[in-house]
């Protein structure tokens, strides 16, 4: 693992859950570690230009940005967004009074505004009230700054070596926290998306036979009807009934009828493919769509089927089991509600069961 890969992975340590307190740890991480840099480097720089005063300030808040950092992995994200917050106040406001406005601190406040923005669980009001004290704070730092003169006046050197350190922090800053913010929102958006499509799947599925259910297919006549109105494409509805499917549990167990059941509905929906579509539409029923063919031709695919169901043999344990299916068909018939073609197909599917069972009634 290369060295980026173990800091990242140390940096989103814990926050494998998508919620917005995890979002907010890893900026406040991001946050603390890109401005714990920042104080090293002025720590350095300060060094150099002996200003012994700016020293003591950086190595103050490196330790308090490390107190942050360490905050999170404690699981207190809140804690160390507020200590984090208060903490930059201070130190933007002691280093005006300190080094003057020439030292740059007070664009921090422009960080510190998106920073509260993105991690924050405040409400609008409150984080509208944030914006004002930021800039009423800013506003008064500047008046004070045109009246007074810094405590300690910085070499011009240092001063642009922190306007150079400061400018860079501050963009690094700012597209840390945009960036993670984007990222992940795109990313539960997304999830959000995907998870609802496999809700809207799984409550048109069953969830046995994998086919449609009742309330799928009624969607899919509907959507029949529609187009039978505008385009005059034909449909008809067959309703399918194992026979004797009582049996099968009865002799073999409650398991072998599922397994009947799962491989009756996989002839079923692999001999409908671009036919139509087929459902369950109850224990041991199916629901069966022809599209764009006529009552006659539908009886003939239906006659293949139910001799294909009759061939068929369901290896079950050292068993094989063996069904017969009866069917009622009929073609939808546009001057009439979808309820009379079902409720016909069902009525046929009864005949068939009182003359002999195993056939198809149209
Ligand atoms: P017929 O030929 O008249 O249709 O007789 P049949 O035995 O198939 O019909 P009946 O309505 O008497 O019995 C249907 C049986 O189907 C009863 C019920 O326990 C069984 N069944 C319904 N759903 C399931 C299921 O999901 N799994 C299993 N194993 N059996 C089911
Ligand atoms: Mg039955
Ligand atoms: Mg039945």
């Amino acid at each position: 693992m290369t060295f980026y890969k173990r800091i990242w992975k140390f940096i989103i340590k814990d926050v494998k859950n998508d919620n917005e307190t995890k979002r907010a740890s890893v900026i406040m991480r991001l946050f603390s570690l890109i401005i714990c840099v920042y104080f090293a480097l002025q720590i350095v720089m300060m060094g150099i230009g002996r200003e012994w005063e700016g020293v003591i300030a950086g190595a103050v808040c490196f330790a308090g940005y490390m107190v942050a950092f360490y905050l999170t992995y404690q699981n207190r994200t809140r804690a160390a967004i507020m200590y984090t917050m208060l903490s930059t106040l201070a130190w933007v406001v002691l280093f005006i009074f300190l080094f003057g406005w020439d030292c740059g601190a007070q664009h921090f406040l422009f960080v510190l505004l998106i920073f509260f923005f993105v991690v924050s669980h405040a409400s609008t009001k409150r984080k509208l009230c944030m914006v004002s004290i930021l800039l009423m704070l800013r506003l008064i730092l500047f008046g004070y700054t045109r009246e007074n003169a810094p405590i300690i006046k910085l070499s011009e050197t240092t001063t642009f070596f922190m306007q150079i350190i400061n400018t860079v922090t501050i963009f690094a800053l700012m597209t840390a926290i945009i960036m993670l913010f984007c990222q992940e929102s795109l990313e539960m958006e997304w999830k959000l998306v995907v998870y609802n499509a496999k809700l809207r799947e799984a409550s048109r599925r069953d969830p046995l036979t994998k086919l449609f259910n009742r309330r799928a297919m009624v969607e899919y006549m509907e959507e029949q009807v529609d187009k039978l109105n505008r385009y005059g494409n034909w449909f008809n509805v067959a309703i399918g009934d194992i026979d004797f499917f009582k049996k099968v549990n009865d002799t073999y167990g409650h398991e072998a009828g599922d397994a009947v059941l799962i491989h009756v509905a996989d002839l079923l929906s692999e001999y409908m493919k671009n036919k139509g579509c087929v459902g369950r539409w109850g224990g041991e029923e199916f629901l069966l769509v022809f599209k764009d063919i006529n009552g006659e031709e539908a009886f003939i695919e239906l006659e293949k089927i139910r001799s294909m169901v009759e061939r068929m043999k369901v290896p079950y344990k050292d068993e094989e089991i063996s069904v017969t299916m009866t069917f009622g068909l009929d073609e939808y018939n546009n001057n009439k509600p979808i309820d009379d073609t079902i409720n016909s197909a069902d009525q046929k599917l009864y005949i068939g069961k009182n003359t002999g069972r195993n056939k198809v009634i149209f």
